[in-house]
């Protein structure tokens, strides 16, 4: 008796904007006779990144900020595993169960990497000690918590400097996530101080340092230079040509010489690739990234493929994509299309993306967009911004559950509660 075909199997290795999207359209284009679909990722949601800063500050419950894997895919198979290796020689993938420590080997016969990033840390003095990133609900929710810590801290302290120090919130790197984190921040921190008698508004101090000319570098000069007009008016230090030479658990050193006083920083300058790329033996570029050709394979691979923030893709003139969602997401559903191409004995097209835009917010109520070339800025960007983003969340109940964090933060007044998430050390919650 003739043994059956084997499917062919698509694995896919994070279920990030990338990743999730290309199994979804994966799931559509092909049918279950054709190939199995596996989708791979350490944790099982994944983040709507644009809205963490919104989850930190509380203007969203953190909960409605993530999506369940399991109810994002339909028919393919998920597993919760850590990556830990790829073996393109092998076909295969190292995995590991992270409860047990068991190794799991998953065979492929087409591999699709859409493992995301990492927070770019440099070898600045004190750093990882002392900065903090936001890359992650818990990070997110962290910030919060260690905000209101700082608040409570200062309200109790008499010393003027001391308050001054407590409530200082210094965010380094000033494209999307910074920009954002300082202007939601500013409003959280004004906010919050209404509600302590004993603290004014001149306790508040958020800096932002920006290493080149201008913030927002992935928008226009235009738009960067309203955003900065406006924060400097709300009181937000914008420090421009300026980085950081050393972090400690007091403030940081500017490479300038100033010293500033602040208990608080974020670091939001830049990203780099997962690190499991450096043991997978795949062709990389200077920096680490996956060098892909235009059909979003890997250079000099039939099988494997490179999408979103892990992976170089270009356009037509070889300028490569920016690491965004909204390139992740487009990556994702043409790296299926042409999967499905592949499986059908068709040839694979090129993956042209045209920008649909930026968009930012900067915290009490006002932002910057640029849509299909057309720049806005104010209230019509900020209610722009929370427009597409309520838009493209996926499914309704979601939909509906931030349209309803968004009223009620509007109605009512925020309550300024620690979630547990920050503890300093030593403290072992008794
Ligand atoms: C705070 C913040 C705000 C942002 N705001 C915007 C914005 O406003 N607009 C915009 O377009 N973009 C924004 N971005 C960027 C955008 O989120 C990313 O470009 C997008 O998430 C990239 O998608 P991805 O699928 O490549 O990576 P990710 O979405 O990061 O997904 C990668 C997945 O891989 C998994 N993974 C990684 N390593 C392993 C491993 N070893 N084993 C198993 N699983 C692993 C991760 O768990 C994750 O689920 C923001 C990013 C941040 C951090």
């Amino acid at each position: 008796m003739a043994t059956p075909m084997r499917k062919p199997r698509i694995v896919i290795l994070g279920a990030g904007y990338a990743g999730a999207y290309c199994a979804q359209k994966l799931e559509r284009l092909i049918s279950p006779d054709e190939a199995e679909i596996t989708l791979i990722d350490r944790q099982n949601y994944f983040i709507i990144y644009p809205l963490l800063v919104e989850a930190g500050t509380g203007s969203l419950e953190p909960r409605h900020t993530v999506v369940s894997i399991r109810s994002f895919i339909r028919r393919a198979e998920f597993k919760m595993l850590r990556v830990e290796r790829i073996e393109a020689a092998a076909g295969r993938v190292v995995c590991r169960l992270e409860e047990s420590g068991q190794r799991m080997d998953i065979e492929y016969d087409h591999l699709v990497i859409a493992l995301g990033s990492v927070t770019r840390m440099p070898p600045v003095p004190g750093l990882k000690e002392h900065g903090l990133e936001m890359k992650s609900l818990a990070d997110a929710v962290g910030l919060r918590d260690r905000a209101i810590r700082m608040l409570e801290t200062a309200a109790a302290t008499p010393d003027p400097a001391e308050r001054k120090s407590l409530l200082h919130l210094v965010v380094i790197g000033a494209n999307f996530t910074g920009a954002e984190v300082a202007g939601e921040m500013e409003a959280f921190l004004r906010g919050a101080v209404r509600q302590y008698p004993s603290l004014s508004r001149d306790d508040v101090t958020v800096t932002l340092v920006e290493r080149s000319p201008r913030i927002l570098g992935a928008l226009e000069a235009e738009l960067a230079d309203y955003a900065t007009m406006k924060m400097r008016r709300r009181g937000i230090d914008v420090r421009l040509n300026e980085s950081v030479s050393a972090i400690d658990e007091r403030g940081v050193t500017l490479a300038s010489g100033p010293r500033l006083e602040a208990r608080t920083v974020v670091w939001a300058a830049g990203i780099e690739p997962p690190p499991v790329l450096a043991v997978s033996g795949l062709p990389r570029d200077e920096r680490g990234y996956l060098v892909c050709a235009r059909d979003l394979r890997v250079q000099g691979f039939d099988n494997i493929w490179g999408i979103g923030d892990c992976a170089v893709n270009t356009d037509a003139a070889g300028r490569p994509y920016p690491a965004t969602a909204q390139h992740g997401v487009r990556e994702g559903i043409h790296a299926a299309r042409n999967i499905a191409c592949i499986l059908r004995g068709r040839p694979t097209t090129p993956c042209d993306i045209v920008s649909q835009g930026s968009l930012a917010a900067l915290g009490c109520r006002t932002g910057v967009a640029s849509i299909f070339g057309v720049k806005i800025s104010g209230f019509a960007a900020w209610w722009l911004w929370r427009t597409v983003y309520l838009m493209k969340m996926p499914g309704l109940a979601r939909k509906i559950r931030i349209a309803m964090d968004w009223t009620l933060e509007l109605l009512f007044r925020r309550e300024y509660v620690q979630l547990g998430v920050h503890k300093p050390k030593g403290d072992a919650g008794r």
